[in-house]
């Protein structure tokens, strides 16, 4: 069997007609590309998370609703053959129209994405379309069919041999034939009920999908030409990396590079997939790749921004000299599945922030069962509106005077925590999110520019 390339359109690439015919001309282009992985239309996920998280009003209900269906109809009225398209988006709809309403007496998790999944299973009916109408052979197919996950509703988590299986079983056959254009972000649990990756999670989606048939390649079509030294919306003089390591792009993504989902790279990492990333707007300008060995390896290679961070911090005077108080605050969290991304610790106290790509959005929340829980340990004292910048790039631990050129740039700020040293790639720290996006403006000036 041939080895195909998964092309990832985001929202924007599949934002309208035109847009959707760019994403048809990309995969004309390419022979080797045989399966499409979309996401749902530009801005859709944003009003069907709305929605979800409960209208009380009718009114403000239908005018969601209408807008959802607008965009999708404005795709439709260019299409040469629509009937079949506009049975299948009018459905959605409706189930969009109920499901709003119970979610407006009272919104959950797994209503949440049956919800907002319906972003993505009406992008592809029209995406298929488009590329039918552009001549090219697609058929579209239902991801949840194949993509296996836990109930873990609003940031599932994959099974990775129940992917594969179904994947080689149902979707290498049909690449063989057509193109095969299939939804991101959405899975299924052994329920058979709808689950999604995280806000974002289509990056994952493909990553995974390409692992499971033992693709060649896995392209990320967005809307800027690759991985910049920071988000370019951030520092507009940001600078296009033509080449980075799956180290570095891990971290960067791990760290709030918000063109790459967190997890995207590990299953491309586990099987050697080369990962490409550039525009869909402008292929010609060329990209980011990512591979298992680079050319260069430059001390500081790109710098991420992440808002909405919340931090725990835990003192207790037992904790000195005592054996045992962070495994029982491992334990506690564990249990409640609260999941840690930074850590610090002093003598006596421990800080921490929490995880968040969950589809609902917002600050990510210590449960109130889980701080219940920890008060009997110790004191717990919760922060939010902090934002987290990282700096990635390489041997950062050993070389000399990084920690002095880094945070001279930023003496005037309060960091709030900082993490330096596990890792050689990363150097990352808290602050006030109304500092953080003028930090790491000066910070890209003085190391990048
Ligand atoms: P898509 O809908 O295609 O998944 P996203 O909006 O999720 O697109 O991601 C693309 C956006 O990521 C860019 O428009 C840019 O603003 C932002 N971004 C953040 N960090 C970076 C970075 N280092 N390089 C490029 N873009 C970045
Ligand atoms: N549509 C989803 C979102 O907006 C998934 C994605 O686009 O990657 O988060
Ligand atoms: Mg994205």
């Amino acid at each position: 069997m041939s080895a195909f390339n998964v092309a990832k359109f985001g929202g924007t690439s599949v934002a309208d007609f035109t847009a959707m015919s760019r994403c048809a001309a990309i995969v004309k282009n390419n022979p080797y590309t045989k399966l499409v992985v979309s996401s749902a239309c530009s801005g859709v996920t944003n009003l069907l998370v709305e929605l979800a998280n409960g209208v009380a009003d009718p009114n403000e209900r239908s005018s969601i609703i209408e807008k959802i269906r607008g965009i999708h109809v404005a795709v439709i009225d260019q299409l040469q053959q629509p009937s079949e398209v506009t049975e299948a988006i009018d459905e959605i709809i409706v189930s969009i129209t109920q499901a709003a309403e119970s979610a407006s007496l009272q919104p959950n998790l797994k209503l949440t994405d049956h919800l907002v999944s319906c972003g993505e299973l009406m992008s592809t009916h029209l995406l298929t379309q488009v590329f039918v109408e552009h001549g090219v052979e697609s058929l579209r197919f239902d991801i949840r069919d194949v993509l296996k996950t836990n109930s873990l509703f609003g940031s599932a988590e994959p099974d990775l041999e129940q992917t594969r299986e179904q994947a080689q079983k149902l979707l290498s056959p049909l690449c063989e034939q057509s193109v095969v254009i299939t939804q991101g972000f959405i899975g299924s649990d052994s329920e058979g009920s709808t689950t999604t990756l995280g806000r974002g999670g289509s990056d994952y989606s493909a990553a995974l999908i390409a692992e499971a048939i033992n693709a060649a390649g896995l392209e990320i079509w967005t809307d800027v030409p690759g991985i910049y030294t920071t988000d370019p919306r951030i520092a507009p003089a940001a600078k296009p990396i033509p080449e980075i390591s799956f180290s570095e792009a891990s971290e960067a993504a791990n760290f709030g590079a918000k063109i790459l989902h967190p997890s995207t790279l590990l299953p491309a990492l586990r099987h050697h997939i080369p990962v490409f990333v550039g525009s869909s707007k402008a292929p010609e300008q060329g990209g980011t790749w990512i591979r298992d060995r680079v050319a260069s390896a430059p001390l500081f290679r790109a710098l991420t921004l992440r808002g909405n961070q919340t931090m725990v911090t835990l003192k207790s005077i037992n904790m000195y000299q005592a054996y045992g108080f962070l495994a029982e605050v491992f334990q506690i969290l564990a249990k409640h599945k609260v999941s840690v991304d930074l850590i610090t610790t002093s003598e006596v106290s421990v800080s921490l922030t929490l995880d968040q790509t969950n589809t609902a959005g917002g600050a990510p929340q210590l449960p109130i069962a889980a701080q219940a829980e920890l008060e009997q340990l110790c004191s717990v004292k919760v922060e939010q509106n902090l934002s987290l910048v990282a700096l990635i790039g390489n041997n950062m631990g050993q070389a000399r005077g990084t920690a002095k050129q880094i945070f001279s740039t930023l003496e005037e700020y309060n960091l709030r925590m900082i993490c330096y040293g596990a890792s050689n790639h990363n150097l990352c720290f808290l602050m006030a999110e109304s500092d953080a996006r003028l930090a790491v403006q000066q910070l890209h000036q003085e190391l990048f520019e």
